[in-house]
């Protein structure tokens, strides 16, 4: 069955925590059209001639603290604002993976730019292109192709950050109006945007419910603060944004009344792949920097290009790179295929993305030694850039909850048909059992690894016979564990942070290594000519996810959590380190 006639609720995670394998969710491995390609080698050669050309300014503007408006300007001319609209209204049209393509290009040179034309087209203006209506449509897509109105996206508050459902902007209805009050801190684009998708509290239909609103500058009552000074992506602009009585017409409601948050996850987990690809695009530029830095330095008579030490960490940069490019190719093209449920996955893209980023970095600037550590060069800003990715659009902490979460909710479920059932067994004895016994037959089945429809592999080459093998025996593995942590905590999971932290590490490594044994399978089917280095990448990538998955899985019963958590809370009760050799 091709990936297009796939049944497109099924959730690759969900399935592979209750032992299935959906491989046709995972294979092919996506590719654009020749159309989309050859627009996006346009685009993208476009890009570099623009960006090449303020390589110097980008530096000078990060010291500076901010864009000049000549450079917003050029970027409106170029078109950068438009990717993703559709051509009908004067966009390019860019579906997820030409988007995220296009962003690499331009974290390639400056992450502030990227994040610029990143938080306009993945969060600030997303909302209208997966819920607008076609009023809004062609009210708003115009003026947002062209720049002519920049977009943020404001749910952040004081007293709101992780816990984004906790936020007190406030709308109620007032005739055919609504009126905003509130205010939301660190709006990425806030002192360049005039459209606004904003999320208040209504109490309009569920009871503390939120709504999405379309606000645009022209409504009077928004104030913005000043550009905040910032560690890093100091040129982009990041501002409070204050509602105060501001009127919004009840056509500029977005989705439904009472959906808000519902609309903002949807935003958040559909624009991942916009900081996935910017991500990408960075690593492939510090491996530029490190091999040119690596063959240029000479020390103790050779390039220290030559030294193992340097090698080690080059290839690393490559494995990670090459699979952080996978994941976030397999999530985007899951998007465009039109996959309902893909959260689990996109968090697990967006983790894996701006970790491996931050490693790539690291490991970049320690190649270049002391150069690395002078603003001179590139490294030191790219470090500062990079480290709020970790921290927006979801901190990872918080998205490796929701991966364990969300990704054993099917199995969640499940145990709880069971429980129920077990509990009418005597009343409806034959139903009961026959329930029972389904489960009790899978679950035998899974741990004998019989060849159970859907628990192994059958489209992959041949060549890759011992990784599919290794792959199915660790799902196998993960399915039997997330069924005894659930049966062992029930509902309490939801507090059991070491444990769902420990399970989401498994799955973050089970999702990448399958999409980068999908992104090979690919190459070997095309014949690739550098097939053999592409498999080394994934001998690499596999030997070593392997040996973390099997360490997790031991930990579940054998770790050491008990003496972190009364660690913690000695230093809590001193309020500092317990000791000192003085
Ligand atoms: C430069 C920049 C740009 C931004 N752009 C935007 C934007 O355009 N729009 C917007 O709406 N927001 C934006 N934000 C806000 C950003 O999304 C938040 O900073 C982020 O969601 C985290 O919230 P917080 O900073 O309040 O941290 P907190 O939620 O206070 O978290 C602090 C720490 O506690 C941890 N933590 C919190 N709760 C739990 C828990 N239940 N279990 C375990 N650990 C927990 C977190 O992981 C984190 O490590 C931006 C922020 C910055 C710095």
């Amino acid at each position: 069955m091709a990936k297009s006639d796939s049944d497109k609720s099924v959730s690759f995670m969900r399935s592979l925590c209750m032992g299935q394998i959906e491989e046709d969710v995972l294979l092919p491995f996506p590719t654009m059209s020749d159309d989309e390609k050859e627009l996006l080698r346009g685009v993208s050669d476009a890009l570099s001639s623009m960006l090449g050309a303020h390589a110097h300014d980008f530096r000078k503007w990060d010291r500076e603290g901010h864009f000049p408006e000549s450079f917003i300007d050029e970027l409106k001319e170029f078109g950068a604002f438009g990717l993703v609209i559709p051509e009908a209204y004067g966009g390019l049209g860019f579906g997820s993976m030409a988007y995220s393509r296009a962003l690499q290009e331009v974290a390639k040179y400056d992450a502030s730019t990227a994040v610029t034309i990143g938080a306009h087209s993945s969060i600030g203006m997303r909302g209208l292109l997966l819920f607008g209506n076609e009023d809004q449509n062609a009210r708003y897509y115009p003026k947002l192709a062209t720049g002519e109105m920049i977009a943020a996206f404001c749910l952040t508050e004081p007293g709101a950050g992780s816990d984004a459902a906790s936020i007190t902007t406030k709308a109620h209805r007032d005739g055919d109006d609504w009126v905003l009050e509130g205010n939301k801190l660190w709006i990425t684009n806030g002192g360049i945007a005039s459209f606004f998708t904003v999320f208040a509290k209504t109490d309009e239909g569920r009871k503390g419910g939120m709504t999405a609103f379309l606000v645009t500058s022209d409504m009077a009552g928004i104030s913005i603060g000043p550009h905040e000074d910032k560690m890093g992506l100091r040129a982009s602009s990041t501002t409070t944004v204050a509602f105060d009585g501001v009127r919004v017409p009840a056509a500029n409601v977005l989705g439904e009344v009472g959906q808000g948050f519902k609309v903002a996850m949807k935003i958040l987990n559909s624009g991942r792949t916009g900081l996935g690809g910017g991500s990408v695009g960075a690593m492939k530029k510090i491996i530029e920097l490190a091999t040119a830095q690596a063959s240029e330095r000479a020390q103790f008579g050779k390039p220290i290009r030559e030294y193992g030490l340097v090698r080690r960490k080059i290839g690393h940069m490559v494995v990670d790179c090459y699979a952080a490019e996978a994941v976030v190719s397999v999530v985007a093209g899951l998007v465009d295929a039109g996959f309902e449920d893909y959260a689990v996955e996109a968090a697990i893209s967006k983790v894996y993305a701006t970790e491996a980023l931050w490693r790539t970095v690291d490991e970049g600037l320690q190649i270049a030694g002391g150069n690395g550590f002078m603003c001179e060069f590139p490294y030191e800003r790219m470090l500062r850039d990079c480290r709020i990715n970790r921290i927006f659009e979801g901190t990872n902490d918080i998205l490796r909850l929701f991966i364990a979460l969300n990704g054993m909710d099917g199995v969640a479920s499940q145990l709880k048909d069971l429980m129920s059932v077990r509990k009418s067994l005597f009343s409806a004895p034959i139903k009961g059992f026959g329930v029972l016994q389904d489960y009790a037959a899978k679950h035998a089945q899974l741990a004998t690894g019989a060849r159970v429809q859907g628990t192994h592999f059958t489209k992959l080459s041949p060549q890759l016979g011992k990784h599919a093998e290794a792959f199915e025996q660790s799902t196998r593995e993960l399915a039997s564990s997330v069924d005894r942590i659930l049966r062992k905590h029930g509902q309490e999971i939801i507090g059991k942070q070491f444990a769902s932290n420990r399970l989401a590490e498994i799955m973050i490594d089970l999702f990448v290594w399958a999409c980068v044994m999908s992104r090979v399978n690919s190459a070997i089917e095309a014949g690739a000519a550098d097939v053999e280095t592409q498999l080394r990448i994934l001998d690499v990538f596999a030997g070593r996810a392997g040996g973390r998955i099997r360490t997790n899985f031991r930990k579940i019963d054998d770790n050491d959590d008990e003496h972190i958590k009364a660690l913690s809370d000695h230093a809590f009760e001193l309020g500092k380190f317990g000791w000192d050799t003085l």
